[in-house]
């Protein structure tokens, strides 16, 4: 009876990665866009009126990643142009910075001089983290999951989901933020004790997405809150919040090399 269940868990191999700092994903993620140095005016103004989302700006040509879909339209109309690469690494520390130009060939920069410096300070190793799905589609929600099962093993670091925001140093926002959601939200980051981060999950969270002209939405707690973390994707990939963490915690560095 052992004998067999010692082989069945042989067969299985390992179901964790040893190291989360140096998974690749498969060449079929969207990740981080490239966009060629010269493009013509043309392909330019094409570009720009074939995104749905209105991410596609020019002078110079840009995608901002907290309003892309990652369809990859833009890639398939014009691959010389554009090509999304699967490197995960898309979070940031300011919102600005999810908008990746030409200059951004090898690696989005993260701003390291802008996280608030309690944050290393009290959460480097042990963050509790308060889920708030605020009018979401359960596609972020499942992924964040994702992120602590036994692949992930997200909990390895020390930060885990809690059930109160009592118990969290920190909020984790997924959806637009629809009207019904805005005062339970906000009531959530109050219940929170000080010092407490913010983490915006996902195209919707972060620019309201394709409801982003909605008048059921109500994205007032990001006016009045400032996020700490911006992690883009449509849903977001584990990969992307656990690096996006690390590298709020001072955990992980980017470079190019590790593409
Ligand atoms: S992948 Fe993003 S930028 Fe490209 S067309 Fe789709 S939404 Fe627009």
């Amino acid at each position: 009876m052992l004998i067999s269940k010692l082989k069945v868990i042989k067969s299985h191999g390992k179901q964790f990665i040893p190291n989360l700092h140096k998974v690749t994903l498969t060449q079929r993620f969207r990740g981080r866009p490239i966009i060629a140095d010269s493009v013509d005016t043309e392909t330019i103004e094409n570009l720009v009126n074939l995104c749905p989302m209105e991410a596609i700006s020019r002078e110079p040509l840009a995608i901002d990643l907290g309003k892309c879909l990652f369809c990859g339209e833009c890639q398939f109309q014009y691959p010389n142009t554009i090509q999304f690469s699967n490197d995960y690494r898309i979070a940031a520390s300011k919102r600005q910075d999810l908008i990746v130009t030409a200059q951004n060939k090898d690696v989005i920069e993260f701003d390291h001089q802008y996280v608030q410096k309690y944050i290393t300070k009290y959460f480097g190793r042990s963050l509790k983290l308060r889920q708030v799905c605020a009018g979401g589609d359960n596609s972020c929600e499942m992924e964040l999951n994702a992120s602590m099962n036994v692949n992930f093993d997200f909990s390895r670091y020390g930060i885990e989901f809690v059930a109160s925001p009592r118990h969290a140093d920190g909020i984790v926002i997924t959806g637009p933020i629809t009207n019904s959601m805005a005062a339970p939200l906000q009531m959530c980051y109050e219940a929170m004790a000080e010092p407490k981060i913010i983490i915006v999950v996902g195209t919707d969270a972060i620019s309201g997405g394709v409801f982003a002209n909605s008048k059921a939405i109500n994205r007032e707690f990001l006016n009045i809150n400032r996020p700490d973390l911006w992690i883009p994707g449509n849903p977001v990939h584990p990969m992307s919040f656990i690096e996006g963490v690390l590298a709020l915690l001072g955990k992980a560095k980017r470079d190019a090399k590790n593409e």
